[in-house]
């Protein structure tokens, strides 16, 4: 059985994996993750005619979801979801009172995983169209779909949804079936898609601050404090904050990993007391760092990689993230979860450095009179939004040494897990103000744009002429989403690395190098040289 997936960063020899995924993706599992998509556009026909349907609706997001890189891995699971995906098709057909007609809409999945599969590498990438560039369009357009889905799911999960955003996930995956349309019928949804993840970034980031408040600088403890614990991965607050809940009084301590950093700087979380510290790096550490934390493990998004087996009986996966053999939590109830961390061996008194989070847009603006005092009297030359997902193939430390080299008279803006490739280094502060300033996850990309709005706003120019500068790092789809949001906001001159992704042709790269002038990182010595001249 053979595979083609080149979604992310990782994609084998830069082309895609083939074989097998180097992100740990079977050939059954990659088949079944393209059955789902093809199901998901045979839904939206019909989703796409009969308007708003929340059940279908709330489905396709969860499906999109499931597709993201690093979330779910387990075969059986995906084969329910394929099954569930044909049932709301059938419901949405008959509330439309008739068929569609082709092949897509017509799709019915086989009964049994095998023939699920079978099914599935006849829906594979290559499918999507003839003309590569509008292949490659295609797939920006749906890897955009998947990472706005993904942030969708936590701003329904917080209770938030938009009724012409879900319109948008239906109009745009039904669009991918129709032969009629062009390449630039596909950049303008792509656009347009970067444009819908605005309003969900600001959707998510309302429904974070609304819950849990703004974010404030916060000192978080990177060392470990004696005790039982449990560690949290991924990037849902309300899964945190409902472990916080279920463990208060019992005695045990929880840790953040990845993602969840920045958690540390809502005041709706950072008043639990027994939310000690942050544990590890970025995702593509876990299986080193995992093995040295001896309490329980819960994974609640993506990332999650093949789990070693010496930390396998005390993993958990929740929500959507489901790995085959790991113990997964259905609900809210993490019951298990603490009886785990209370069998497993306490953690050592350990105090190490403490790192500083919660430069959310609210916190930064906060202080706009003095950053914008700053820049006018020359202390602060130049802003570097550095940030992104991080990843495991070398090139990343490209990050590091720009963020080393960056002059003492600039501030970095940072956000998602490629800050661990310089958060623990020493910056210093221009006149009370950090010179690293950690803004938080990947979706506070928006809490970056309103930053970066704002300066321009006081400046009286655009985001374009601001002494600002994007260096980001990809990997995952939620990255090209960001990404087209940002070419949507017309902002120019980002830099993007380690690598280029494999699913744009060369010529999409001139139609985004001439409109954008998006160009790959070099060195750090010399695209500092290039932007500060
Ligand atoms: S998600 Fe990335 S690493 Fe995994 S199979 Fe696809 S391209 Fe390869
Ligand atoms: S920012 Fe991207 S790479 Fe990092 S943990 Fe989140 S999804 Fe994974």
């Amino acid at each position: 059985m053979s595979m083609f997936c080149n979604q992310c960063e990782q994609a084998a020899n830069g082309t895609g994996c083939n074989i097998s995924g180097v992100c740990g993706k079977k050939p059954d599992v990659a088949a079944l993750q393209d059955h789902l998509l093809y199901g998901l556009k045979s839904l939206a026909l019909y989703a796409d005619k009969i308007g708003r349907n929340a059940e279908i609706d709330r489905f396709t997001i969860e499906g999109l979801f499931t597709t993201v890189t690093n979330v779910d891995f387990d075969p059986a699971n995906i084969g329910g979801v394929i099954k569930r995906c044909y049932e709301l098709k059938e419901k949405a057909k008959a509330s439309y009172g008739s068929s569609i007609p082709g092949p897509v809409a017509d799709w019915k999945p086989a009964d049994d995983l095998a023939g699920m599969v079978a099914q599935g590498e006849q829906h594979g990438i290559n499918t999507l169209h003839d003309n590569e560039d509008i292949r490659s369009v295609i797939e920006i357009l749906m890897y955009g779909l998947k990472g706005m889905a993904a942030y969708m799911d936590h701003a329904m999960i917080l209770g938030r949804s938009d009724d012409e955003v879900m319109a948008f996930f239906q109009k745009a995956l039904a669009a991918t079936t129709d032969a009629n349309l062009g390449l630039m019928d596909f950049v303008g949804l792509a656009m347009e898609c970067g444009k819908q993840n605005l309003t969900v970034m600001g959707l998510l980031n309302a429904a974070h601050t609304d819950t849990y408040g703004h974010p404030v600088p916060t000192p978080v403890q990177l060392g470990t404090k004696a005790g039982k614990a449990i560690l949290v991965s991924g990037h849902d607050l309300k899964m945190l904050e409902e472990i916080l809940k279920q463990t208060e009084g019992k005695g045990i301590n929880i840790y953040t990993h990845g993602e969840m950093l920045p958690a540390h700087g809502y005041p709706g979380l950072k008043k639990y007391s027994h939310l000690v510290g942050n544990f590890g790096g970025a995702w593509q550490d876990q299986a080193q760092e995992f093995p040295s934390f001896p309490g329980a493990i819960v994974f609640n998004t993506n990332c999650i990689q093949r789990p070693a087996e010496s930390y396998t009986d005390r993993l958990f996966t929740w929500g959507l993230v489901q790995w085959p053999g790991v113990k997964h939590i259905g609900g809210w109830d993490f019951s298990e979860v603490i009886k785990k961390a209370l069998e497993c061996p306490s953690l050592p008194e350990n105090p190490g450095q403490e790192i500083l989070t919660g430069f959310g847009h609210n916190a930064v603006l906060g202080v706009a009179d003095k950053v914008i005092a700053a820049v006018k009297s020359g202390a602060i030359k130049h802003f570097f939004l550095v940030g992104g997902c991080d990843g495991a193939k070398s090139g990343r430390n490209y990050y590091t040494e720009f963020a080393e080299k960056a002059p003492k008279d600039t501030v970095i803006l940072t956000l998602a897990c490629g800050k661990y490739r310089f958060n623990k280094l020493e910056f210093g502060d221009i006149g009370g103000i950090p010179r690293l300033l950690d803004i938080g996850q990947c979706n506070d990309a928006y809490s970056a744009i309103q930053i970066a709005v704002a300066l321009a706003g006081a400046f009286e120019c655009g985001v374009n002429d601001l002494p600002l500068s994007m260096i980001l790092s990809w990997y995952e789809q939620k990255a090209v989403v960001i990404l087209l949001t940002l070419l949507h906001l017309g902002i120019k001159n980002i830099k993007l690395g380690p690598t280029l992704p494999a699913f744009i042709t060369p010529n999409v790269l001139n139609f985004l190098v001439e409109n954008f002038n998006i160009g790959p990182i070099t060195t750090a010595e010399a695209d500092l040289k290039a932007i500060l001249g």
